[in-house]
């Protein structure tokens, strides 16, 4: 699919799009000619098909992947290790047909490897949050949440919440042991979150994470949420934090509930990790035309503040968000896709059906923005808007890096 015309994909929605080296990853995900099928030739076609975008070229080309594809397309989780990126769970695009299968793409041969099969002992389920940590030496697959079916084993130390739909909600969490290839059950300690789905996990440290948003239950229906919690991984206890309103300083600003959002963590040269929030759909469905920035998150001096970026970057679910550093004074955060609509549809019986509207404006599908790190104010600025996907401009964007960091350095 290289060559001389440029390569585009159409729209995807519900993926993730990880960085290792230079390139983004996009495998899977929701797009137009997915078939609504368990399996199929032309569905075999796609997940067989890994787009990446290489930051130097700024072009995306097509790839075709060796080994089987996970069949769990659509809200899968995703965490990169090395050069391999993890793909667990996640929803096969008909019915209530949901997956617990755990697979890896090592990225150098382009090759999948099945690590743990589709099965019964665990929960089946999607949009469960997944991150890469260590402890004491030990490399782990940290697996939280996620919405699926009724699990033959149900552990007690989570919640499993049925929605009126029959799916249930869950807080279920996972340790994947990297070096012996083993699941361990966790216990947790501290203010778990609650059953939740649709949220963001970020890393902070190795092994610290932030959980920001999602659907909960309310009375066997899906509600949204604005907690933040933050957790430590240690053995094979999790132990988790919610933060207190009043805890985030900053324009008095609380964020508000939403789900399907997207985050990335940021990290200068000399300052804390920040989080970084694009959009997600909110309690009323409605699309949240915004950009958080949670600054200072491991200080417990917590502040939240608005960065103004055009709706353009911002009306968007189920989109992908990665930051990558570009050098020590300048991140880009790439936004790939998603939806700018959701309606729901009447599919008789009283049964209504979410109808989402992929994003497919080429200006709109891979959008660029970069952040300056400012040495003396010891901040991110939200120095500059930069359009994308027009591949030029993208080009364009990284002349205009080279002058920055001419003027920064
Ligand atoms: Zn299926």
């Amino acid at each position: 699919m290289s060559g001389q015309s440029i390569y585009q994909f159409k729209a995807r929605a519900n993926h993730s799009a990880p960085v290792i080296g230079g390139s983004l990853y996009l495998w899977g995900g929701d797009q137009p000619d997915l078939p609504e099928v368990h399996d199929s030739p032309q569905k075999r076609k796609l997940t067989s098909t890994v787009e990446t975008f290489s930051f130097s070229s700024a072009r995306w080309s097509s790839h075709l992947t060796r080994g089987t594809p996970p069949l769990g397309v659509n809200g899968y989780s995703c965490t990169t290790f090395r050069s391999n990126i993890y793909y667990y769970a996640g929803w096969c695009g008909h019915d209530n047909c949901f997956y617990n299968s755990l697979n890896v793409l090592n990225t150098l041969t382009m090759s999948w490897t099945q690590l743990h099969p589709n099965d019964e002992s665990r929960m089946k389920k999607a949009s469960v949050g997944m991150l890469s940590m260590e402890f004491e030496g030990t490399d782990y697959l940290f697996m939280v949440g996620g919405l699926g079916t009724t699990p033959a084993v149900k552990h007690p130390q989570f919640q499993y919440d049925q929605l009126k739909d029959r799916r249930v909600l869950t807080n279920e969490q996972l340790l994947y042991n990297l070096s012996n290839g083993q699941f361990t059950i966790p216990s947790v300690t501290g203010q778990c979150c609650l059953p939740t789905s649709e949220f963001t996990i970020n890393k902070i440290s190795q092994n610290k994470g932030i959980l920001f948003g999602g659907a909960v239950t309310n009375d066997g229906l899906a509600t949204t949420t604005n907690k933040v919690y933050i957790f430590n991984v240690t053995h094979n206890t999790i132990h988790w934090e919610s933060l207190k309103k009043g805890s985030i300083s900053g324009e008095g600003l609380w964020p508000k509930e939403r789900y399907n959002h997207a985050s990335a963590i940021i990290n200068g040269d000399s300052t804390s990790p920040a989080l970084v929030v694009i959009g997600g759909l909110g309690n009323k469905n409605q699309l949240m035309n915004e950009c958080l920035l949670f600054d200072d998150i491991t200080t417990g001096q917590f502040s939240c503040k608005k960065i103004p970026l055009p709706e353009s970057v911002t009306g968007r679910y189920f989109h992908s968000l990665t930051a990558v550093t570009m050098s020590p004074h300048c991140v880009w955060l790439v936004i790939v896709g998603g939806c700018e609509e959701l309606l729901w549809k009447d599919v008789g019986g009283g049964v209504e059906k979410p109808m989402h509207t992929f994003i497919t404006d080429t200006n709109r599908l891979t959008m660029i923005y970069e952040l300056i790190y400012i040495e003396a104010a010891d901040k991110f600025h939200d120095n500059e808007t930069v359009k994308s996907e027009k591949l030029e401009e993208v080009l364009k964007v990284q002349a205009q890096l080279q002058e920055k960091q001419i003027i920064t350095g």
